[in-house]
């Protein structure tokens, strides 16, 4: 078992090149294993030529590049989205969506097994938390990504990254600074900021302390609902954190980085989707840079409720829209292999199609 040992992508640049001081290797060491590790991706040690033999020997014996393993991959019916099933050492499971529309690539990734958060609509929520991903399993969901990509689509890899996927990333806060930093990094992996989203339920203190760390990342703040009577039934954190905290912490976020905030909104038939929601949530987000993006609440198994109409769902934005605030309505994708928003879900009886062997 792998527990324990040292996983290469769960360290800083600065603490890789204290490991390789402790080895008695010279500084720039330090620099052509990070090449390898962020530009050049490389599959497996004996691909970092440069290394001596000896070194390279070392590194496989006391340490791990790739820790997640391939465990089932799923293909949308469109061929527009993928969802794969990972295992982390210990035999958790998690699931990173890649999706590939608009000219766009986005990964969609975890930060968590499970989540503990409650939302009683999404099917992470319904699982609990299991346990907080490492950074290193974070940042390994996107190279994994860009590694299909780089081989598959002509050497163009991703564009986007989100972190919308199992858990939530501010209750797993310096595992997903730390993931967001090293791939952030100029000497590295060199993504950029404005072009990855965090989406949070709304933890109030965290938001705060992410406003203040200076980073051109866009966030997203998950609303479904514009009243705390609603929200505290279907978004339960809001009971700890409730609207007007929450929308305060938000105008501070606009102010300091000056950004446009995205808040989202899961429509359901009947609950959250009448007018008095849209107009309470207009009034919510007066003169705050903002845009709704709202999605019909996609089915998952531990919650009876449906999606709004098709009508509901743009009289809802028309009442936004007439309010001047702007409103997109999202695409449900991915529907058919459960990869949509709030349907993640790991489970042993999943369909597996295609499984490949995980590089090392
Ligand atoms: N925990 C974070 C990020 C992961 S969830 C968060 O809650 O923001 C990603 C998005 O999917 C969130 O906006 C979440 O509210 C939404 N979501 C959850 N369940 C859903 C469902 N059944 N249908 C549509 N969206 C859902
Ligand atoms: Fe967790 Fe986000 Fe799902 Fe809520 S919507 S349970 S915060 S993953």
């Amino acid at each position: 078992m792998d527990v324990g040992v040292t996983s290469l992508y769960d360290l800083s640049y600065d603490e890789l090149k204290a490991l390789l001081a402790s080895w008695g290797e010279p500084a720039y060491r330090a620099s052509q294993l990070w090449n390898w590790l962020y530009k050049r991706l490389a599959p497996d040690f004996d691909a970092m030529t440069d290394l001596p033999a000896q070194l390279r020997q070392r590194l496989a014996a006391e340490t791990r590049l790739y820790r997640l393993r391939l465990v089932a991959e799923q293909q949308s019916s469109d061929g527009e989205t993928r969802k794969l099933l990972l295992a982390l050492p210990d035999g958790q499971m998690i699931e990173s969506v890649l999706m590939g529309y608009s000219r766009r690539r986005t990964a969609c990734i975890s930060t968590q097994a499970g989540c503990g958060m409650g939302c009683v609509f999404c099917a992470t929520g319904q699982m609990g938390l299991l346990r907080n991903l490492s950074s290193g399993e974070i940042v390994e969901q996107v190279l994994y990504l860009e590694r299909e990509l780089r081989t598959s689509e002509r050497e163009r890899g991703l564009t986007n990254i989100v972190f919308m996927g199992m858990g939530e990333p501010l209750a797993n806060y310096a595992a997903t600074l730390a993931a967001l930093r090293r791939l952030m990094d100029p000497t590295g992996f060199n993504f950029g900021a404005r072009r990855i989203t965090i989406s949070t339920v709304g933890l109030v203190p965290a938001i705060e302390r992410f406003s203040r760390e200076g980073l051109q990342v866009g966030l997203a703040v998950s609303l479904h609902a514009a009243t705390d009577a609603l929200r505290n039934q279907i978004v339960p954190i809001n009971r700890r954190y409730p609207l007007a905290r929450l929308m305060a912490v938000c105008r501070d976020y606009v102010a300091r980085t000056g950004r446009r905030l995205t808040f989202e909104w899961a429509l359901i038939q009947g609950v959250n989707d009448g007018p008095e929601q849209a107009e309470a949530l207009a009034r919510l987000v007066t003169g705050l840079l903002c845009h709704v993006n709202v999605i019909p609440l996609n089915p998952t198994r531990g919650y009876p409720g449906s999606p709004s109409t098709r009508e509901r769902v743009a009289a809802f934005r028309a009442i936004l829209e007439r309010a001047g605030v702007p409103c997109t309505v999202r695409v449900r994708r991915g529907i058919d292999i459960e990869a949509g928003c709030g349907q993640l879900r790991t489970e042993v009886e999943m369909q597996v199609s295609s499984p490949a062997p995980a590089a090392t």
